[in-house]
């Protein structure tokens, strides 16, 4: 029984052919025909149907009393939202939304192009989507006419805010009509958008709250997995590999972490596509219509796709780090669970994190089942389970199938076809992992030399002047080589290399696992001593308080030694290089991953720098001379403005303070 009583023809027969039997919660909140005309401040969590929400919420402003729209001309109104993803979304779903009503809609998106866009919008438009900077650009140019505007929706209003976007929003505004609706919807609102509202709003704003916060999530299990540091990649292959989920999104801090487990999981067999402020427009659109339509499996992505972003077969998002807040972690999770649909969200919990992933779990009022990630052998059995159950095995057969069927059991068993079926299953799919022992909470086992047994010595190519330090090292091996702790034994760290002792029987694995090149991340790389290493032979250097004056040490001819070596490459290391010297600043989420690692004074900023490049809009920061991360050739300095703060191995001007 379809219910859309009170809307125009034309919206619930488009909500009719949609396959929609209803209106949800918020849908119904917002056409109450006491809020016509009023600007409106929304809430509701995410999958709920917000976006015909306010598609619905803006008809009576925009269709004649036909229910339709008249001449295409100057927009009646725009829809902005912080991601150009989001808002190629939200025009897709107006295009079906108020196709009987005779819809043309236009876009104005970072990273799209600008000539196109143009001529859509001079050819008339009733609705254009945007994200802020483009649109601002937009307007700047006299390309689009603002004046006729009626409402204007900002989706995800906070995230906007977040992202430093106010600027373009105000200026964006000052641009329409005294006269407009102000629509604003998120699932999150947190302190500060009531400011936000009061600038962009009228007085008799109304503030709607759907659904209570109690009962936010139903449809999304939350678990917490308590993961060993070394085990978290392996962690997340099993759980893939268990929920075999048709579409499953893997959300981290940092791009460097997107872009190496990505490589992880493509190497392992997934199909895998990442999302990061990193890649090209048409990269990103490419990833979204290869999970849209299936090819892609799995979405590795920074914080650029936590919001708004509905991806129907979605059912698994594993958070490979701990979000940086309670509403990032609602956000991030309601990617999955939308319209009803069931969902699982997984916290990967290394052991120190654990009172922060339970102050996040706390602070967003959910309940998460503890517990660790699946055995290799329980991914097996649930493959075992899978085959069992798939309907296709009573399904009947096919003439053909059954001579085909025959043809197989000639000179065979049914027990052994099926144990071949088996095989060839486990063949496709990539092997599960087996998963160490997790520490017990408190202890720390300590390093003893003479249990170490038989061990390899290995050159690293970092050293004293990169300020390669043995606590940083350490997890940068185990994270990189696939070692345990346990499987290194001495870091002896020198000028410019570190001999590094790996236990013999964790080597084959390590060199599977690094490649022919032995090569860890940012240019880092080991190679195999064929003894002891040579103390003497390392170069001794200037001692370590006298490095980095503030010029490079001299370059000095290579040793053949070194040769192997490779050279340390700065391009990567922006949001990597960090790392090593400032382990807890590289774990920074992406949208504040852009400032440099720089603790003195900082670069001079450009004007837009507020905002987050990563997200909608490349077109302004292009023109301040901001140049986005290019995989070619670039130093950091390019990416920074000023050269030596964006250094890998950079001084530090002053002990770490914070
Ligand atoms: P939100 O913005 O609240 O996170 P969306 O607007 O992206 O959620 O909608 C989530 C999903 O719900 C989408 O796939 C959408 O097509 C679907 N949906 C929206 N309205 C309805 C409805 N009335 N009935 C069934 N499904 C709906
Ligand atoms: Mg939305």
């Amino acid at each position: 029984m379809q219910d859309f009583s009170g809307l125009p023809d034309t919206l619930s027969t488009a909500l009719t052919k949609k396959g929609y039997s209803g209106l949800t919660p918020v849908q119904q909140a917002v056409t109450d025909d006491a809020l016509a005309g009023k600007d409106l401040l929304v809430s509701a969590q995410t999958g709920s149907g917000k976006t015909v929400g306010f598609g619905l919420a803006m008809a009576s402003d925009v269709l004649d009393d036909a229910g339709r729209f008249g001449r295409p001309a100057a927009p009646q109104a725009a829809v902005i939202a912080p991601t150009r993803e989001l808002a190629l979304q939200v025009r897709r779903e107006f295009d079906w939304l108020f196709a009987e009503a005779g819809i043309v809609t236009a876009s104005a998106v970072g990273g799209m192009d600008a000539r196109t866009e143009r001529r859509a919008i001079e050819r008339g438009a009733h609705l254009i989507v945007a994200t802020p900077g483009r649109l601002r650009d937009h307007i700047a140019r006299g390309v689009i006419d603002m004046s006729d505007l009626k409402t204007v929706v900002l989706d995800e209003a906070d995230e906007m805010l977040d992202m430093g976007f106010s600027e373009d929003l105000e200026f964006i505004l000052d641009h329409t009509p005294k006269s407009r609706r102000t629509l604003m919807f998120s699932a999150t609102v947190p302190r500060g958008i009531a400011k936000l509202a009061q600038t962009y709003q009228n007085e008799d704003a109304e503030r709607l709250k759907v659904g209570s916060a109690e009962k936010q999530h139903a449809d999304i299990k939350y678990s917490a997995l308590n993961v060993a540091p070394s085990d978290i990649e392996k962690a997340i292959i099993n759980l893939l590999r268990y929920h075999d989920a048709q579409t499953a999104i893997i959300f981290a801090n940092t791009r460097s972490m997107v872009a190496r487990l990505t490589a992880k999981f493509s190497n392992r067999g997934f199909s895998v596509v990442s999302l990061s402020g990193e890649l090209s427009q048409a990269e990103r659109t490419n990833a979204m219509q290869a999970l849209r339509d299936g090819r892609a499996q799995v979405c590795v992505a920074t914080d650029v796709a936590a919001r708004g972003i509905d991806l129907p077969g979605l059912e698994l998002v594993i958070h490979a780090d701990l979000p940086s807040n309670a509403e990032a972690l609602l956000h991030r999770s309601g990617r999955t669970g939308r319209a009803g649909r069931k969902g699982n969200s997984i916290l990967i919990v290394p052991g120190r994190q654990r009172s922060k992933a339970q102050r996040l779990l706390k602070f967003a009022k959910l309940d998460a089942e503890w517990g660790i990630p699946p055995s290799a052998e329980a991914v097996l059995a649930k493959d075992e389970e899978r085959i069992a159950s798939n309907p296709a095995l009573d399904e009947p057969s096919s003439a053909e199938e059954l001579a085909f069927a025959e043809r197989l059991l000639n000179g065979r068993t049914p027990e052994q076809i099926a144990a071949a079926y088996l095989r060839l299953y486990r063949e496709r799919h990539s092997a599960p992992e087996i998963l160490g022992a997790l520490p017990e909470p408190g202890h720390r086992k300590p390093r003893d030399h003479a249990e170490f047994g038989p061990s390899t010595w290995f050159s690293l190519n970092l050293g004293r002047k990169h300020r390669a330090e043995p606590r940083w090292l350490l997890p940068m091996l185990c994270r990189n080589a696939g070692l345990s702790k346990s499987a290194i034994g001495a870091i002896r760290v020198q000028f410019q290399e570190t001999f590094v002792e790996i236990a013999n029987d964790a080597i084959a694995a390590m060199k599977q696992e690094l490649g022919p090149e032995m090569s860890l991340e940012q240019g880092a790389a080991l190679t195999e001593l064929s003894g002891a290493p040579d103390f003497d032979a390392s170069p001794k250097g200037p001692p370590a308080d006298t490095l980095w004056t503030g010029k490079p040490p001299q370059k000095r001819k290579p040793r053949t030694e070194d040769k192997p070596k490779a050279p340390h490459k700065p391009k990567q290391a922006k949001d990597e290089g960090r790392k090593p010297s400032k382990p807890k600043k590289d774990k920074a989420p992406e949208k504040r991953g852009e400032k440099p690692p720089f603790k003195g004074k900082p670069p001079s900023k450009p004007k837009e720098s507020k905002r987050r490049p990563d997200a909608a809009d490349t077109s302004k920061s292009l023109r301040s001379g901001k140049v986005r991360h290019t995989s070619k050739g670039k130093g950091p300095q390019s990416r920074t403005g000023k050269g030596g703060d964006a250094r890998p191995f950079r001084k530090r001007s002053k002990p770490q303070g914070r």
